[in-house]
């Protein structure tokens, strides 16, 4: 950061005053940032002021105070007055910014917190006032005159030293990408009769949809992530041999200095990884815990015999509850099932963020928790960590305490709470394939190779190429980038933003890589057996050619603990731009006028497992 000093050339200690001045327009940006609900922006340029007011002054007690104490008693003006009012600024200081960290974890509402902020600011703004004048009129004149010219060289020169930190810049309105583009791929477009005919011919499911026939694809965002430049580079450098490849131990480099655990096994999927883990550490009729286990690693864990419950965070059942942390496993829930299931008990996992409910972060408080508490139960904690790059800096945006650690700092905390981690890398990898099982234990590291071997691959390459290891080891450096991640975090609330604006009711606070859709209230006209989500995704599919995934009914079927009914519009990594993102809200638009009018749904064939993929379906003929 640049840091500017005070000129030295000054002649007086009046000109100490000039940062007063800073100050006063630092508070306005806050208040402005404040005004405008920019609760991040807020904070940054009130720990900036908060930061600098606290430098000056503990110089001015360490440097001018002693030297003032000799001119003796000052009428209106003894040293403690000024040590006190010091004190009583920085009670201001450490309050206002509790409130504004109280209202970036959702622990208060924004417009109540904000105008209390602003109540406080308005004592404070007076009392700086007072000081200033004091300061002016009192302090500074006195110091003048009892100051030797080598004691006041010095002061000075001390004062030169009080770097203040640069103004921040104010942020812009634009989200820009952090990228050129640098190959292109032509997006075909269909007309209304096309669509009808691809989605009836799909049954209504629109994973039965050629791609070709897609506009804007956000069904998912694993993956579907266009990789960088220095990601294709290092997949040339992929070496394929079958056993002990280079290519290999970089991954292994990579993974290991995130999660810390000794043991890395790729794998083709996010989903290997938990069948693998699951296979390792769960009998049948025996129960795996989670704050949500997304849909695939349910349906792994009962392929096998195993029972998957569910204990999210109470707040998170009110979709406009602005909590920040609805992916929260709920730790007095995980308490009473640890009693109630003792003895039956294989893992807890904490998936992070949660994709089956709104794509909300855990906070690191949180998963502290879960640790303490399976840790007393004698039961190990894994991480689902598919999207943890997203959930970190989603900590750090909301947790208190959080804001000056790095993104990658807070992630290694999270690893190091568990014993292992399954992780997907078509996620924060930005790889199109891929995945890993992560492990501390070398005893269930050595059950786990020999499953991964049976199935998936030997140990060095886990059925991936060596070109897609250099992928997902140089994606995983790439995901930290916290310019990357305040990108991405934006651009998801700004088609948040954008489909409240035209009406439609959407999760909130926004998460990671996901808007979702309410579709339940939207199309309230149906029940959740009539698939109101289902409705909608066909709707939007026929409009505009949007494709966005139902999690709700069709996917979990009736009777799950989660009985939401949401439509998840996933933003696949780096590639769509603005405009595609105003096209898929300007389709929601088309829709909102007739949005009553949209027919229920009904399952007319359907798999056993993981029904929403190849299920078949038709609207219900009105009657
Ligand atoms: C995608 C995903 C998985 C499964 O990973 P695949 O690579 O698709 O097999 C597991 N958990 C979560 C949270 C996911 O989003």
């Amino acid at each position: 950061m640049n840091t500017r000093a005070l000129p030295l050339e000054t002649s007086s200690f009046l000109s100490l005053l000039d940062t007063h001045r800073v100050f006063d327009e630092r508070l306005r940006a806050h208040q402005e940032a404040l005004l405008a609900r920019d609760i991040p922006a807020a904070r940054r340029h009130f720990q900036v002021l908060a930061g600098e007011l606290r430098r000056h002054a503990e110089f001015e007690e360490r440097e001018c105070l002693p030297i003032y104490a000799r001119a003796g008693k000052v009428p209106g003006g003894p040293p403690e007055l000024f040590t006190g009012e010091h004190r009583k600024i920085g009670q201001f200081l450490d309050r206002i910014d509790a409130m504004l960290a109280a209202i970036e974890r959702g622990a208060e509402e924004t417009t109540r917190g904000a105008l209390a902020i602003l109540d406080e600011e308005a004592t404070l703004k007076n009392l700086l006032s007072h000081h200033d004048s004091r300061e002016r009129n009192i302090f500074y004149p006195k110091l003048e005159e009892v100051t030797t010219p080598a004691e006041r060289e010095h002061v000075l020169r001390m004062a030169e030293r009080l770097e203040l930190a640069e103004e921040p810049e104010p942020p812009f309105r634009t989200i820009i990408e952090p990228f050129r583009i640098k190959v292109v791929e032509p997006i075909r477009r269909t007309t209304r009769a096309e669509r009808r005919a691809a989605m009836i011919e799909a049954g209504y499911n629109l994973f039965g949809v050629p791609a070709e026939k897609v506009t804007i694809d956000f069904l998912t965002d694993s993956g579907v992530a266009a990789m960088s430049s220095a990601q294709w580079a290092s997949s040339m450098l992929g070496d394929e041999s079958y056993a002990g490849a280079t290519s290999f131990f970089r991954f292994r480099e990579e993974v290991r200095s995130w999660t810390g655990y000794d043991h890395v096994l790729p794998t083709h999927q996010g989903r290997a990884a938990e069948r693998i883990l699951f296979e390792c550490l769960v009998k049948p009729g025996q129960v795996v815990l989670s704050n949500t286990l997304f849909d695939t690693t349910r349906a792994n864990l009962e392929a096998l015999g195993g029972i998957g419950i569910d204990l999210p965070h109470p707040r998170s059942a009110s979709p406009q509850d602005e909590y920040g942390f609805k992916g929260d496993i709920d730790c007095d829930a995980l308490e009473r099932a640890l009693t109630e299931h003792a003895g039956r008990v294989a893992l807890v996992l904490l998936t992070a963020t949660s994709n089956m409910i709104g794509g909300h972060p855990v906070a690191l408080s949180n998963a502290r928790r879960a640790h303490e508490i399976t840790k007393r139960h004698g039961i190990p904690l894994y991480l689902d960590a598919a999207r943890i790059a997203e959930n970190a800096f989603l900590v750090k945006l909301r947790e208190a305490n959080q804001h000056d650690r790095s993104v990658l700092e807070i992630l290694r905390e999270f690893f190091s709470l568990a014993e292992g981690a399954t992780f997907s890398a078509k996620k924060d990898a930005f790889a199109h394939i891929g995945g890993f099982l992560a492990l501390r234990d070398t005893g269930v590291a050595a059950k786990a190779g020999s499953r991964l071997v049976l199935t998936e691959g030997f140990l060095t390459y886990g059925g991936l190429a060596g070109r897609d290891l250099e992928a997902i080891a140089a994606g995983l450096r790439e995901i930290t980038d916290e310019r990357y991640l305040q990108y991405r975090v934006s651009s998801v609330a700004y088609l948040g933003r954008g489909l409240s604006k035209v009406g439609v009711p959407v999760e909130r606070p926004f998460g990671g890589h996901a808007v979702y859709v309410d579709a339940g209230a939207w199309l309230s006209h149906l029940k959740p057996a009539e698939l109101p989500g289902q409705s909608l995704v066909c709707a939007l599919y026929e409009e505009g050619g949007v494709r966005a995934c139902e999690i709700g009914t069709a996917m979990r079927g009736a009777g799950g603990s989660h009985t939401r009914e949401l439509v998840r519009l996933a933003m696949p990594r780096r590639v769509y731009t603005q405009a595609h993102v105003d096209y898929v809200i300007e389709t929601f638009e088309r829709l909102a006028p007739r949005v009553r009018r949209m027919p229920a749904m009904e399952i007319v064939e359907e798999p056993s497992y993981l029904r929403h993929f190849t299920a078949k379906f038709r609207p219900v003929p009105r009657g």
